[in-house]
C-alpha cells in the first residue's frame, strides 16, 4: 500500500520503520530535518511537505499533541484536502478527533496506540481503532505491521481517543499508587524490589505494574521513553474531557500535580514515571 507517515519522533520512527519492513511504499515527513535518515536508507521516500506525504492510499500521523496535528492538517501545505485516508495515531483530544472527522468528510480513523518505544520497535503495539468499518478494514494490513492486536471501537473515531486517554490516566494512577506503596515499604525497611516481587507475583501481575515497577526499582527516569510533558498533556486532555462530561476525577488532580512537581524538579526530559520522584520527595526519601 502507498502510505504516508508524518511525525518521526520516538514512536513514529519505529512505526514507519515497521511499515517499510512489511513491504509498504512509505513516504515520510517530519518538521525537523534529519530524523528520517535511517528510514530513507531503508527505502522510504522523503516528502517536502505534509501534503506531499498524503497523496497515496493512507496517511498516518504520529505527532506530539493537538497543536501539532492541527498545524499538519490545517496549516500551510496541510493534509486536510489530500486524497489519502487520514489515520491519526497521536494521543489527542476527542474534540479534535471530532473536528478532523468533519474536516475530512468522514475519511478519518482514530487509532491511538498503547505501548512505549520498545513495543513500537518490536511491532507489538496495541491499536485502539475507531472509524467507518470500510476504512478500518482498509487499514488492517497496516495495523498488523505495527501492532500485536487491534481493538475495534465502532464507527465514531473519537471513541478511540476517549479509550486512550482513559488508559493513560489509569497508567498514571497505577504508577502513583505503586510509588506511594514503595515509599511506605522503603521507609519501613522493606526494599522496593522485594515489594514489587511479591505484588507482581501475586495479584498485581499486570504488565503496567511489572514494567513501571522495574523502572521505579532501578531508578530509570532518564532518558525518557515517554516524556513527562507529554504525560502532562494527556492528563490535561483527561481533565478537559471529564469537565465536559461532568465526571469528578479526584485522583487525576493528584497525578497531575505530581507530574508538574517531577517536571519542575527534574526537568522537561524526565520520564512520566518520574511522578515517583515527587512521591519520594514528599516522604522525605532521597
Ligand atoms: P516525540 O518523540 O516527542 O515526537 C513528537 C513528534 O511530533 C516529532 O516528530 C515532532 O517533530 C512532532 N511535532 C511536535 N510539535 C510539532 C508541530 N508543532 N508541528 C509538527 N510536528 C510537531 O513523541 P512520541 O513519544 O513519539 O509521541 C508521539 C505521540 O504518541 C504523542 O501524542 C504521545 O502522547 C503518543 N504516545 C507516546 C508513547 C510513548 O511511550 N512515547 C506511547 C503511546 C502514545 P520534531 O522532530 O520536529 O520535534
Amino acid at each position: 500500500m502507498k502510505v504516508g507517515f508524518i511525525g518521526l519522533g520516538q514512536m513514529g520512527r519505529a512505526m514507519a520503520g515497521n511499515l517499510v519492513k512489511a513491504g509498504h511504499e512509505v513516504t515520510v515527513w517530519n518538521r525537523s530535518p534529519g530524523r528520517d535518515e535511517a528510514l530513507v536508507a531503508a527505502g522510504a521516500k522523503r516528502a517536502a511537505t505534509p501534503a506531499e506525504a498524503a497523496q497515496g492510499d493512507v496517511v498516518m500521523t504520529m505527532l506530539a499533541d493537538d497543536k501539532a496535528v492541527e498545524g499538519v492538517v490545517f496549516g500551510e501545505n496541510g493534509i486536510a484536502d489530500a486524497p489519502a485516508l487520514h489515520v491519526g495515531h497521536s494521543t489527542i483530544s476527542p474534540a479534535l478527533a471530532d473536528r478532523l472527522t468533519q474536516a475530512h468528510g468522514g475519511a478519518y480513523v482514530s487509532a491511538p496506540v498503547f505501548g512505549r518505544p520498545p513495543a513500537a520497535e518490536a511491532a507489538k503495539l496495541f491499536v485502539a481503532a475507531a472509524g467507518p468499518e470500510e476504512h478500518l478494514q482498509r487499514c488492517a494490513p497496516l495495523f498488523e505491521a505495527i501492532g500485536q492486536r487491534v481493538f475495534p471501537l465502532g464507527d465514531k473515531p473519537s471513541a478511540a481517543n476517549v479509550v486512550k486517554i482513559s488508559g493513560n490516566f489509569m497508567i498514571m494512577a497505577a504508577v502513583e499508587s505503586l510509588a506511594e506503596a514503595m515509599a511506605l515499604a522503603e521507609k519501613s525497611g522493606v526494599e522496593r524490589a522485594q515489594l514489587l516481587e511479591v505484588l507482581t507475583g501475586t495479584i498485581f501481575g499486570a504488565p503496567v505494574y511489572a514494567n513501571y515497577g522495574a523502572m521505579l526499582v532501578e531508578d530509570r527516569f532518564k532518558p525518557a521513553g515517554f516524556a513527562a510533558p507529554l504525560g502532562l498533556k494527556d492528563m490535561t486532555l483527561v481533565a478537559d474531557a471529564a469537565a465536559k462530561a461532568r465526571v469528578p476525577m479526584p485522583v487525576l488532580g493528584v497525578v497531575r500535580d505530581h507530574l508538574l512537581d517531577a517536571i519542575a524538579n527534574e526537568g522537561e526530559d524526565v520520564d512520566w514515571a518520574g511522578v515517583a520522584l515527587a512521591v519520594r520527595r514528599g516522604a522525605g526519601i532521597r
